[in-house]
């Protein structure tokens, strides 16, 4: 059969990518960034088992980079799609790493010597990398990547530190972008979501008190890999976090901001509240929250159990602001539905659970494949079709089409591999013999 392109190396993209590739199709897997795993690969634990997340991406990971039926296109974007279903031709470019995937053994020498230091993206900003860097302890291809924006070789011509160290003489300044041309017959978008920015609702306080933090923020602090090895203090004074409120809904259920459901996020911070219990038996976490959505299997269960074994409370409530008070403690201002009564109450850390929103430039990518969003800005999917896009030949799984858990997104990963495997049509007898 005729090649499929994947665009997005998230949990949705790998598991369309292996599907395909187990099928005996050759799969091209484009992801924008210096390594595959998407947002997963950020995350502590997954509800509702609370399996370490790494733990369960990271064999898939491996298993994509070794399968013979799959190429990786990491640091690449897809720039145009031209033809028919069935006989797509891809333009990708694949931006320049500076360094040379064939020769960088990841041994890491170059990033110790190097000089330049730069906000870590994967760590959410919490921590610092270096200019040459590999995106996280994990990353699939194991190689580095040197960060144009603050190399000071790039920048004035100096340094060059990485050069002398690299004996593999894998630092390549030389490099440019390539451009990638690909015959396909079917291509899959899988290019996940965003977050709604917190500084758009300044009632939250984010940036504007030091103990208000995102939901990412906190998985990276929870994480054993993350900026406080595991730790759960505070930005402010680096104190343990002993009493935690989430708030939910922070852009979501809004008219003024995002309508829609984020789906994931009642229970991503009750799995936040009971990681915090586990970490420290001291610990007090309470949820504020309009109505709950625990719909998923075993989801009910999971919170009765939060709620019950690791005593986290939940506050049917309104957030309506969150100021700081002393020691730098936010306070949350809410009103409580229960008694119909506006109240407060101080925590050590304030952590918000953000809207789920399309990436910024969905639209553009929808644009160059042919394809419709919707209302919201999400790929525009057929109803009773889930998988199907608005053009014929191209599919849809995981957050780009809508908010959705790990294991919703797998399955419509699983299902746009079947789509996709349906419309591929035969190589001519000649390109077979290629
Ligand atoms: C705080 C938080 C905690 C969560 N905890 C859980 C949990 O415990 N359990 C659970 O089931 N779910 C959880 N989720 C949801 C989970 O993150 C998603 O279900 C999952 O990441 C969706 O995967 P995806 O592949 O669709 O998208 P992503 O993970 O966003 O991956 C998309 C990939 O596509 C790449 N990409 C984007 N645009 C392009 C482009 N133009 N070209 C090439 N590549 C591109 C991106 O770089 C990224 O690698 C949580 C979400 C949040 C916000
Ligand atoms: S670029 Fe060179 S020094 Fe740096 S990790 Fe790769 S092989 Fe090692
Ligand atoms: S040349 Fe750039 S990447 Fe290499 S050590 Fe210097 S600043 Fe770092």
């Amino acid at each position: 059969m005729k090649d499929a392109l994947v665009i997005g190396g998230g949990i949705a993209g790998i598991q369309t990518s292996l599907d395909l590739a187990d099928m005996g199709i050759q799969v091209h897997l484009v992801e924008r960034l210096p390594s595959i795993g998407g947002r997963m690969a950020q995350l502590d634990k997954t509800f509702p088992t609370n399996d370490c997340s790494t733990c369960i991406l990271s064999p898939k990971m491996n298993d994509c980079a070794r399968h013979p039926n799959i190429t990786l296109h990491t640091y690449t974007e897809v720039t145009a799609l031209e033809g028919t279903p069935g006989a797509f031709t891809a333009r990708l470019i694949k931006h320049p790493r500076y360094v040379d995937e064939t020769k960088c053994t990841g041994c890491g020498e170059c990033v110790a010597k190097c000089p330049a230091k730069v906000p870590d993206a994967f760590d959410m900003e919490l921590r610092e990398r270096k200019a040459i860097y590999l995106y996280f302890p994990q990353a699939i291809p194991q190689v580095m990547t040197i960060d144009p924006n603050y190399c000071i070789y790039l920048d004035r011509g100096k340094c060059g530190a990485c050069v002398k160290v690299c004996q593999a003489e894998a630092i390549d300044f030389e490099q440019t972008a390539q451009e990638i041309e690909l015959d396909v017959g079917a291509v899959v978008v899988a290019t996940g979501y965003e977050f709604f920015d917190p500084r758009g609702l300044a009632q939250f306080g984010y940036e504007q008190c030091a103990n208000v933090i995102t939901a990412l923020e906190y998985e990276r602090l929870i994480s054993a890999s993350g900026p406080t090895e595991g730790h759960l203090l505070r930005p402010s004074d680096g104190q343990p976090a002993k009493r935690i409120g989430f708030i939910q809904c922070v852009g979501s259920r809004d008219v003024r901001h995002r309508r829609y459901c984020s789906s994931v996020c009642c229970m991503h911070s009750s799995k936040q509240a009971v990681l915090a219990a586990e970490h420290d038996t001291e610990a007090e976490s309470y949820v504020f929250y309009t109505d709950f959505r625990a719909s998923g299997k075993g989801f009910r269960e999971y919170v009765a159990r939060a709620e019950r074994e690791y005593g986290v409370h939940y506050v049917r409530s309104r957030v309506a602001r969150i100021t700081e008070g002393e020691n730098e403690d936010p306070i949350i201002h809410y009103e409580d539905v229960e008694t119909s009564r506006p109240a407060k109450m101080t925590v050590d850390l304030a952590v918000l659970a953000t809207s789920l929103i399309p990436r910024p430039d969905t639209a553009e990518l929808a644009r160059v494949l042919g394809i419709e969003v919707d209302t919201y800005g999400f790929v525009e999917t057929d109803p009773l079709a889930p998988v199907d896009t608005t053009r014929e030949g191209i599919f849809a799984a995981g957050c780009c089409r809508e908010p959705s858990d790990i294991p919703e997104s797998v399955v419509q990963a699983s299902a746009a591999a079947a789509r996709a495997a349906g419309v591929l049509p035969q190589r001519s007898p000649r390109a077979q013999r290629k």
